[in-house]
C-alpha cells in the first residue's frame, strides 16, 4: 500500500510500527575491546567462563576462625590479605587476621568483624598475639561464597543488549577483555536549505545559522554510530542529488533537515523521483508534521548489488526536528544497530502529573509538548517549558520532558492530570 499517496497523516503509532518493523537489523559482527564497547550492540550472548567470587572470600575485615571456638581466646597465627592468601590451616584455637576480599583460610568457617573482638597481647611472644570475641558470630557469617554473585557458565548477557557501563564492569569482573558487537550504523548527515549560514559566519538579514547540524551531530553521538557530516546543501536539485548519492553509497541512513514541508523549493520530491521511494510524509503529530521515511536504493551497473540505505527528513523547523529525531529517528536507528527492543515495540515510561498550567491543544493530531517536570512533596507536578511554537528552541533546551497530549485530546485545564515522558540519554 502506498501510505504516502495522498496528504493523509498517518498517525504517529502506525508511522513508529512501520519503521520497527522495516528496518532490518545489520549483521555484520566485529569484536572489539571491551573498553572500546559502550553503547555498541552485544552479537553474541555472554556467558560466565568463571564463577564470581571465584572462591570464598571475607566480606568485612576481620579475623577468621572456627565458630565452635569462638567462645575461648583464640590465637592470631598468620594474616590473609586481599591478593595474599594465608596458606596453612587453622586447627582448634585459631584465628587468621583477614581484609576484605582475602580468601578464606582454611579450616576456617566464620568471619568475625575487627569491631567486635578484642585484642590481647602476648607478653611471651612479641610476635602473636591473641583475641577475645565479645559478640558471638554466627556459623558463616561475613563469608562471600564462590559463585553467590554469578554461577560460573551461567548466562551474563543477552544477545542484542546494549552495553552500559554497568555491563562493562560486569565482563570485566569476568575476566573478559573482549566482545562481539554488531558493526555500529554508518549514518550520514546533512541540512538543507538557502537560507543557513554555518555559526561563525557573519550574519545576514534574511538568513538563519544552522542549528539543527550541530544540535542532530551532538545527540547523534550519544549513540554508538558512525556518523558523516555531509554540511549544508542548498536548495539546489543538482546540488542536493550529488549528496544524496554520495551519502547512500556509504550510508546505512541518510537523515536530513528541511525541504520535506509543502515550500517550493522542497527537494523530497524530486529526489526521490529519482534516488528511492518515499515510504510516509507526514505525520499526524506535533511538532514533526512534516516528516518523512524512505528508502534511498542504489543499483550498480550490473544490478544484481542493491544496496538500500534508510531516509530520514526530518522537519525543517529546530524543535520539529529534535522531537522526530527523539520518538522516530532514536527508534529507527536503534533497530538497526541490532538492539533488542521488547516485542518491537519502543515505549517509555510514562509519568502521570498535574499540570499547573491550562495547555492548548487542538484535536487530531498528538502533540509532545515540552515541559518542565518536577516533584511538589512527591506529587508529579508539570509546568510547560515556555512557547510551544516548533521554531523555539529555547523553550526546548529548558525543558526535561514531554506532555504528551493524546490525538484525539483537546485543550487541558490547569490541575488536570497528563501523561509526562522524561527526556531521556538519547535527547539531553
Ligand atoms: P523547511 O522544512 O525547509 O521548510 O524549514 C522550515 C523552517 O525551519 C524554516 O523557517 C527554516 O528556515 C528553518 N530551518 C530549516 N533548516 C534549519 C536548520 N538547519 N537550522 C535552523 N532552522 C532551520
Ligand atoms: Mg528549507
Amino acid at each position: 500500500v502506498d501510505i504516502c499517496a495522498d496528504s493523509k497523516l498517518i498517525p504517529f503509532e502506525e508511522a513508529l510500527t512501520y519503521i520497527l518493523t522495516n528496518i532490518e537489523p545489520l549483521q555484520q559482527k566485529e569484536t572489539i575491546d571491551l573498553a572500546q564497547s559502550l553503547d555498541r550492540i552485544l552479537a553474541e550472548t555472554v556467558f560466565a567462563p568463571i564463577a564470581v567470587p571465584n572462591y570464598d572470600n571475607s566480606a568485612m575485615d576481620g579475623y577468621a576462625v572456627r565458630m565452635q571456638d569462638c567462645s575461648g581466646m583464640l590465637r592470631v597465627i598468620g594474616s590473609a590479605l586481599a591478593g595474599h592468601t594465608f596458606n596453612g590451616v587453622l586447627a582448634s584455637g585459631e584465628a587468621v587476621l583477614i581484609t576484605t576480599g582475602a580468601v578464606i583460610p582454611q579450616g576456617a568457617d566464620t568471619v568475625v568483624m575487627k569491631e567486635n573482638v578484642v585484642t590481647v597481647n602476648d607478653n611471651s611472644n612479641a610476635e602473636s598475639h591473641f583475641i577475645q570475641i565479645n559478640h558471638l558470630p554466627k556459623l558463616g557469617e561475613h563469608i562471600r561464597r564462590a559463585g553467590e554473585d554469578i554461577a560460573k557458565g551461567s548466562q551474563i548477557l543477552p544477545v542484542g543488549k546494549r552495553l552500559s557501563a554497568l555491563d562493562i564492569g560486569l565482563m570485566a569482573s569476568l575476566g573478559i577483555d573482549c566482545v562481539n558487537v554488531i558493526r555500529q550504523p554508518r549514518i550520514a548527515l546533512l541540512t538543507t536549505g538557502d537560507e543557513l549560514l554555518l555559526p561563525g559566519m557573519t550574519f545576514e538579514s534574511g538568513k538563519i545559522y544552522d542549528s539543527n547540524r550541530p544540535m542532530l551531530n551532538a545527540l547523534l553521538n550519544r549513540m554508538a554510530i558512525e556518523i558523516r557530516d555531509f554540511g549544508i546543501v542548498s536548495d539546489d536539485p543538482e546540488k542536493l542529488f550529488i549528496v544524496f548519492n554520495d551519502a547512500m553509497t556509504w550510508a546505512d541512513a541518510v537523515i536530513s533537515t528541511g525541504g520535506v514541508s509543502v515550500g517550493e523549493a522542497d527537494f523530497t520530491k524530486t529526489i526521490f523521483t529519482k534516488l528511492g521511494k518515499i515510504e510516509f510524509w507526514k505525520i499526524a503529530m506535533k511538532p514533526g508534521k512534516p516528516f518523512a521515511f524512505g528508502r534511498l536504493i542504489k543499483n550498480n551497473s550490473d544490478n544484481k548489488n542493491v544496496k538500500n540505505c534508510w531516509f530520514f527528513g526530518l522537519p525543517g523547523n529546530p524543535v520539529s526536528s529534535a522531537v522526530t529525531y527523539h520518538q522516530l529517528v532514536v527508534p529507527g536507528l536503534r533497530r538497526l544497530s541490532g538492539e533488542a527492543l521488547d516485542e518491537n515495540k519502543f515505549t517509555h515510561t510514562i509519568i502521570h502529573a498535574r499540570t499547573q498550567v491550562a495547555l492548548k491543544k487542538q484535536p487530531g493530531r498528538i502533540d509532545f509538548q515540552r515541559g518542565i517536570l518536577h516533584f511538589d512533596q512527591g506529587n508529579a507536578t508539570v509546568t510547560s517549558a515556555g512557547l510551544q511554537s516548533s521554531g523555539v528552541l529555547s523553550a526546548m533546551a529548558k525543558a526535561n520532558c514531554y506532555i504528551k497530549l493524546d490525538k484525539e485530546q483537546g485543550n487541558v485545564a490547569e490541575g488536570e492530570m497528563v501523561k509526562v515522558i522524561l527526556f531521556d540519554g538519547f535527547i539531553q
